[in-house]
């Protein structure tokens, strides 16, 4: 099969593993093909042998909910081993899709345990926090050490084809060194905590072609973002004390829309605003971790001051961030109500370097005169590696 169905998206433009679970997700949710949920099991299990581990926590799911699901019987057992396959491939996800199960349907005291796995890696499940305050967490607690046995135990189980790569027992980082490998082995690339499916070069000149476009005035010829209106608005009026910090790293990337109630992402605009050209305002942002996402804001003014305010370099925080795949496979952030979007004009930063960010920077390019450098090496980095001529335009 060559498109994910209906979404028009071309299966090798995506990693296998991400286009395999994307037809998982497709045949379990319905609307574009008949759901169909033998269907999304076997391709979840086929991204799965490609390392993907949402698709374990999506298949720990489906074998846990029971007749509410036609063809798929209910197995414990099978869930359990999914989730832990899911945990032991990094997903948060996973392990706190069976904390819960253990909660509802098992030991308390396993729950705790895996409840305090959750913890080491820094869960942002509210529900979890909720049903565990006033459990006392156990102390002590060795993520290597319970990894270490986890991994045994799966070497040793129906889940054994599953966890590969062997050659770690001696290291200490051995968990982290596995997933690497195993990433390495899969071609996917490798970051600590998680699988990073979108290189920063991908999302950067993506978005310098739309900038040449939109400059050109070439219409843009997928307008799927402006024909589809957003699904989820927030319940919660914004409430600006007691907003919880969140990264990108830890929005979850197994849902297909999740809006983080309560939470704050504090960004930098880190390419060109594009302005006027579609529906929405779109642009390129950095987390404080230097994780950069597309983030899309409807019902802001479509003017030349609008880039002095959200444009290029300018910070702001957006209050209970829409986290949203998109038709093209890929994640982004979509702002529909600008009353969640805090700007801080104090920390505007036109001067920073294009390619590494650094502050202050003052060489500039001799055509365009309008973006600056800390040196010739990032200059000749920015033209080669990120087509700085997409955007060599003297005003954008
Ligand atoms: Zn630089
Ligand atoms: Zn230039």
């Amino acid at each position: 099969m060559e498109y994910v169905p209906g979404s028009g998206l071309k299966l090798r433009k995506l990693g296998v593993a991400e286009a395999q679970h994307m037809l998982g997700l497709t045949y379990q949710t319905g609307g574009v093909v008949r759901r169909n949920y033998k269907q999304a099991c076997e391709w979840y299990i086929k991204a799965l042998r490609n390392g993907n581990g949402f698709s374990a926590n999506n298949l720990g799911l489906l074998f846990s909910q029971g007749e509410a699901l036609p063809d798929i019987p209910v197995d414990f057992e099978r869930a359990i081993g999914y989730f832990k396959v899911g945990s032991l491939l990094g997903l948060v996800r996973a392990m706190e899709s069976l904390t819960l199960h253990y909660f509802y349907f098992g030991s308390r005291t396993l729950a705790t345990v895996w409840y305090t796995y959750c913890l080491k890696y820094n869960t942002m499940n509210i529900t979890l926090r909720e049903l565990f305050s006033g459990i006392n967490v156990l102390k002590g607690f060795s993520v290597e050490q319970f990894e270490h046995e986890l991994d045994q135990e799966l070497q040793n189980s129906a889940m054994r084809e599953f966890v590969m790569v062997k050659d770690y027992d001696t290291d200490p980082n051995g968990i982290e060194r596995k997933r690497e490998l195993r990433c390495k082995i899969l071609g996917l690339s490798y970051k600590s905590g998680g699988l990073a499916p979108i290189s920063k070069s991908d999302i950067i000149i993506e978005h310098r072609t739309s900038v040449k476009q939109a400059k050109e005035q070439i219409p843009k010829i997928t307008l799927s973002i402006t024909t589809n209106p957003a699904k989820l608005f927030p319940v919660a009026s914004p409430n600006l004390i007691g907003l919880k910090p969140i990264a990108f790293k830890d929005m979850d990337k197994s849902d297909k829309d999740k809006i983080y109630e309560g939470f704050a992402i504090k960004v930098k605009v880190v390419e060109d605003a594009i302005i006027g050209f579609m529906t929405s305002i779109h642009l390129i942002v950095e987390d404080e971790n230097g994780d950069l996402e597309r983030v899309y804001i409807y019902n802001y003014p479509h003017v030349d001051a609008s880039h002095d305010e959200i444009g290029y370099g300018c910070a702001f925080t957006i209050v209970n961030p829409y986290h949203r795949l998109m038709t093209d496979g890929k994640w982004a952030i979509r702002l529909d109500d600008p009353n969640l979007l805090i700007k801080h004009p104090q920390i505007r930063d036109v001067d920073r370097c294009r390619y590494c960010g650094k502050g202050k920077s003052e060489l500039k390019c001799r055509l365009c005169k309008r973006v600056s450098y800390c040196s010739k090496l990032c200059q000749t980095k920015d033209l080669k590696e990120l087509q700085h001529d997409l955007i060599c335009f003297k005003k954008i």
